[in-house]
């Protein structure tokens, strides 16, 4: 019988001046940046839930709690290296992963390419594996109104027989 898991990831940050705009890991120039505990990296965030939820292990505030001093400020995607090295301990191997960023601006299109590249090697899969998409909100609600953005993200994940199981 095969073994694999599915996991979904959403995420959602406030907009704001004074901040730097980081998705994915990479540095987007914004006259707004996304406001949180951490680099506040709404993609990032997405995706390690998703990972989280298909090893059923809970959610990112469970793993690095935003009352915990140690994650102030945090890079994210030294939280989702992380999250990957304890699934890889436990035997999980990464199918795909698949995102939409949600976001009225900027144009996230001539990004892309590095967002997609960073999340793959903070993962450590083949840059196949991962998909990045961007979607404007129609100028509906708080994300399309340029006062915040939000990301979905689904992962597979499998555990081929033999592979350590953990101690979850
Ligand atoms: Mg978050």
């Amino acid at each position: 019988m095969n073994n694999f898991r599915i996991g979904e990831g959403w995420d959602t940050h406030a907009l704001v001046s004074g901040r730097p705009l980081i998705l994915g890991g990479v540095s987007v120039p914004h006259h707004q940046g996304l406001l949180g505990h951490s680099d506040a990296d709404v993609l990032t965030h997405a995706v390690i839930d998703a990972l989280l939820g298909a090893a059923g292990k809970g959610d990112i505030g469970r793993l690095f709690p935003d009352t915990d001093v140690r994650w102030k400020g945090a890079h994210s995607l030294d939280l989702l290296r992380q999250v990957m090295g304890v699934l890889r301990h436990e035997g999980w191997v990464l199918g795909n992963v698949d995102t939409t960023i949600i976001a009225q601006a900027p144009k996230l299109a001539p990004w892309m390419p590095a967002i997609q590249s960073s999340l793959a090697q903070a993962l450590g899969v083949a840059i196949e594996r991962v998909n990045v998409k961007a979607k404007t909100a129609e100028n509906l609600g708080p994300v399309g109104q340029c006062q915040s953005m939000e990301a979905r993200a689904v992962v597979l994940i499998d555990r081929p027989p033999g592979q350590a199981t953990g101690s979850a």
